[in-house]
């Protein structure tokens, strides 16, 4: 989402549940029935992971299969599986039994361009629901946007979900079921989605992380005629990323390893519309699919960056964006201009990105009234000093923007921050 805001220039649109359209209705396919079980890796009373064989039917697809507890292991990743959506662009009921010491979960789904996807439906061992579908509503606020583990998309083709992305939501041992959900916008609304969506979990166990790491990977487009082989320095980066590693601080958390890496200069300016003749521009779908950056956050450093056809600051491919490279939602952009902006304030917009990355919301949304569901940031307009407000450029004079405890344990959660 992007950092430098003016009311209504979020994508918002883009995180409106699917309505139940009335083709839909009455023609609910039930898809993907059979009873399948793939193994947590590390497991070893489990089957093996690609073996995802039919067994008896009924209404989950399990995809976890063994329930022994994974203890002393960091993170289990459940590979892509195929799930198939009904007519009514969601998919069938998930099982995921988790194991004692479990943290925190990331599911990422993959599918088509042009298609977005979120999980609509989370549901705890207890009958705790952790994210509500939305009944037929088009209104962004209900449903998945307003459970109290957020669920929304942000970017076509990929969608994920970090849970717990609040301080006071829990996830812990036993069966849970959740589903997804794929829809196309069009001139009113949305549409269902159709086909399948690869569908692959992050298990991260053990004890909360106090404080961590990420790793990042700077794409640089050539730039002002940077390279990469220049980046260490590059005195205007290295401010770039010292004012990021300052705000990140906040939260615990520090730059880990740092790499570099030219890209074609075709990236260098990314919109998520047709610009005018002569401003050629990449989507930013096709910009984080250049990402090859595993374990580590893609980052790209743009010329130019533009959302819903307003210039802006910074762009995350997610809410939070994958753990998996090489998708289009795999990466956070950053733009220099207007005016090679103050490399601090293109800081800012870094961590505000990699905050929205690691799943955060902003603290407040204006365009809906909603404030995050995290209890330790303050509420409305007072969030200003906090580095997820929703407004940059209101933040100017503000020298450390803040992070809560709330906040901290959020992007402590995701499975790309390592000790
Ligand atoms: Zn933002």
């Amino acid at each position: 989402m992007p950092s430098v805001t003016r009311p209504g220039t979020h994508p918002r649109a883009q995180t409106r549940p699917p309505q139940s359209s009335t083709e839909a209705a009455g023609a609910r396919r039930e898809t993907g029935q059979a009873t399948t079980e793939v193994a947590v890796p590390n497991r070893p009373t489990a089957p093996p992971a690609d073996s995802f064989a039919p067994a008896s039917a009924g209404p989950v697809v399990d995809i976890s299969g063994a329930s022994a507890p994974a203890m002393g292991s960091e993170t289990n990743v459940l590979e892509f599986q195929s799930v198939a959506l009904g007519a009514d662009g969601r998919g069938p009921l998930i099982a995921l039994d988790l194991p004692v010491d479990v943290r925190s979960v990331l599911v990422e789904m993959k599918g088509k361009d042009g298609t977005y996807y979120l999980v609509d439906r989370l549901e705890g061992p207890d009958g705790t629901e952790l994210v509500r579908p939305s009944a037929s509503s088009e209104n962004a606020v209900e449903g998945p946007f307003s459970s109290p583990n957020r669920s929304s998309a942000t970017l076509s083709g990929t969608g994920a979900l970090l849970v717990p992305n609040t301080d006071t939501g829990t996830i812990g041992p036993g069966r849970w079921q959740f589903g997804v959900q794929g829809y196309r916008l069009c001139e009113s609304g949305t549409l269902p989605a159709d086909g399948t969506v690869d569908v692959k979990v992050h298990i991260q166990c053990g004890k909360p992380l106090a404080r961590g790491k990420i790793d990042l990977q700077v794409n640089i487009p050539a730039i002002h005629g940077w390279k990469a082989a220049d980046a260490e320095g590059n005195q205007y980066l290295a401010q770039v990323l010292s004012s990021a590693r300052e705000h990140l601080k906040r939260a615990g958390l520090d730059i880990g390893k740092l790499t570099f890496r030219d890209i074609d200069a075709s990236f260098a300016t990314a919109s998520d519309y047709a610009l005018p003749e002569g401003m050629g521009a990449c989507a930013p779908e096709e910009l984080f699919k250049q990402s090859d950056s595993s374990g580590a956050l893609s980052v790209f450093l743009l010329k130019n960056l533009y959302v819903a056809g307003n210039q802006v600051g910074g762009l995350s491919g997610g809410i939070p964006g994958p753990a998996s490279p090489s998708t289009s939602a795999s990466g956070v952009a950053v733009s220099l201009d207007p005016s090679y902006r103050d490399p601090k304030e293109v800081g800012k917009s870094l961590a505000h990105e990699i905050g929205h990355y690691l799943g955060l919301s902003h603290t407040f949304e204006a365009d809906l009234s909603m404030n995050d569901a995290i209890t330790d940031t303050p509420e409305g307009t007072a969030g200003r000093r906090n580095l997820m407000y929703f407004e940059g450029p209101l933040q100017r004079d503000v020298a450390r923007l803040d992070l809560s405890a709330g906040q901290a344990r959020v992007v402590l959660s995701h499975p790309l921050v390592h000790r």
